[in-house]
């Protein structure tokens, strides 16, 4: 890292996010601590629960609110985790003060668990509280593993209420975490990722599944970080998702827009909302491996590529379509703009419109929770229409997914769209929707689920390839 020019303010420091596998054991931890004992200024590292551990809390406080006890025996295997990290990686003076934090978190737990079996119902801040745990105890290890200070991430990230769930409230949290970290930084800062508390009630909430990278953005956001590193388990942003495709490869670089639109699209790699604050404070983003340190990683940025290439593919499963058919004299325009406003109203995230393949007006693609509601605030919406017979049906398909092909330029690459629709269509997958204008950057093209595979590996073979 360069330091900064003279006279300026901007200080050089780097925020690090450690998802669960990187934290997930002995050995993995003794890579991180390699990789932060490398650092050659201060930075600030965001650390993920153990890997794994979220879905086991969610899992233990479901079957405790069935009654069924297995908490009890859940809750020394938890202990167990952490204590054999204590043990391994823990130098022996700091060994009981470590352990004391982490069985007072533990009580805690047990406590909460307790009553969840006794009042046998799983309310969703009780949850909340439940997973909380997994993060308020990893980053009370990472801190003691690499000497670093730690920060409780309870203290400064801050949501709202939005709708049924949270959200950040990133005003609120960008100046609690100016007050939390003073710079420069004169030690490596520990923090927990995911965790927050709700502005008005104090009560304990979180960032989403996968939310620690956005607490990570959060941070390098707030303090004007020069990077934020994303370190995980895989040695970059690969060209599709190589769990479901094995020719999947590495980008060496993309632009914010592109990471954005392909994570939004079910990219694991990175959770969607991280990229909005940095892109906007123009903080590019590395994608790194703790097992592989040495590898040069994805680097996002604002840099933009000349050539029009197709980036990479990205899968979304689980999503359901809506379809609106008429009368040959539709105003499509008006339809389309109609149905999305009745779902945004009623706070329906909308995924893709797009121009139906065997319908005559709208396609629109919801997450599948909220297809029953989406598809009756259309019902609601075009009621007049279907009674004055310019809009003959509103429909509902459940089990579709979306293949989103993404690049900055692709529009540039002539009739992309349709030659994907036709490779899949000549091997026998059924194309529902095309969505070919709704973003710059993206085209989504949708299909049913059990077709999401197959039609993946095509559209990456043939797209990542593509003749110009
Ligand atoms: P972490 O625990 O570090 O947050 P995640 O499991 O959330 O890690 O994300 C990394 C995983 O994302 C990889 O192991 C990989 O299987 C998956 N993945 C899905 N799509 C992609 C992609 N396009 N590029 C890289 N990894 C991907
Ligand atoms: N531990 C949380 C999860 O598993 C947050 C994260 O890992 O980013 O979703
Ligand atoms: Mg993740």
């Amino acid at each position: 890292m360069q330091n900064p020019p003279k006279g300026s303010t901007k200080y050089c420091m780097k925020v690090m996010k450690f998802g669960g596998t990187s934290v997930g054991t002995v050995d993995s931890l003794k890579n991180l601590k390699q990789i932060v004992e490398g650092l050659t200024e201060p930075a600030i590292i965001v650390v993920s629960a153990l890997g794994g551990l979220t879905d086991r809390l969610i899992a233990t406080a479901r079957d405790a609110a069935s009654g069924n006890g297995l908490y009890k025996t859940e809750m020394p295997v938890i202990r167990g985790r952490h204590y054999e990290i204590i043990d391994a990686l823990i130098s022996a003076d700091r060994r009981e003060e470590v352990r004391t934090k982490i069985d007072g978190l533990l009580n805690e737990l047990n406590d909460v668990f307790r009553g969840i079996s006794l009042i046998r119902a799983l309310p969703e801040r009780t949850l909340d509280l439940v997973v909380s745990f997994g993060e308020r105890m990893s980053s009370i290890l990472v801190s003691a593993i690499v000497g670093a200070d730690f920060h409780d991430s309870l203290e400064y990230v801050r949501t709202e209420q939005w709708f049924t769930g949270s959200i950040a409230d990133r005003k609120l949290t960008e100046e609690l975490i100016r007050k939390e970290f003073s710079l420069p930084l004169t030690n490596n800062a520990v923090t927990g990722g995911f965790i927050s508390r709700d502005r008005e009630t104090g009560e304990i909430t979180n960032l989403g599944r996968g939310g620690s990278d956005y607490t990570a953005a959060l941070i390098a956001a707030a303090l004007d970080a020069e990077l934020l590193e994303i370190w995980t388990d895989v040695d970059g942003f690969l060209t599709t998702d190589p769990r479901v495709v094995s020719s999947a490869h590495i980008i060496p670089e993309m632009t914010f827009v592109e990471s954005m639109e392909l994570c939004n699209f079910g990219a694991k790699v990175v959770y969607p909302p991280t990229i909005y604050p940095v892109f906007h404070k123009n903080i590019p983003i590395k994608i790194l491996n703790t097992f592989n340190p040495s590898a040069p990683g994805t680097l996002i940025s604002d840099f933009h590529f000349s050539t029009p290439e197709v980036r990479g593919v990205s899968l979304m499963k689980g999503t359901a379509l809506l379809t609106v058919e008429g009368s040959l004299t539709i105003n499509v325009a008006q339809i389309n703009t109609r149905g999305y406003n009745a779902l945004a109203r009623n706070g329906i995230g909308v995924l893709v419109v797009g121009e139906p393949i065997r319908h005559t007006a709208l396609a629109i693609v919801v997450p599948q929770k909220d297809s029953t509601k989406a598809f009756r605030e259309l019902e609601v919406e075009f009621g007049p229409d279907i009674r004055q017979g310019t809009v003959t049906s509103v429909g509902v398909a459940e089990g579709m997914a979306i293949i989103a092909v993404v690049g900055e330029s692709i529009k540039k690459i002539a009739g992309l769209g349709s030659r994907l629709v036709n490779i899949l269509e000549r091997k026998g997958i059924s194309v529902e929707a095309l969505s070919d204008g709704a973003s710059e950057s993206t085209i989504a093209i949708v299909v049913s689920d059990n077709d999401a595979a197959e039609a993946l590996k095509l559209v990456h073979e043939a797209a990542i390839q593509m003749p110009r």
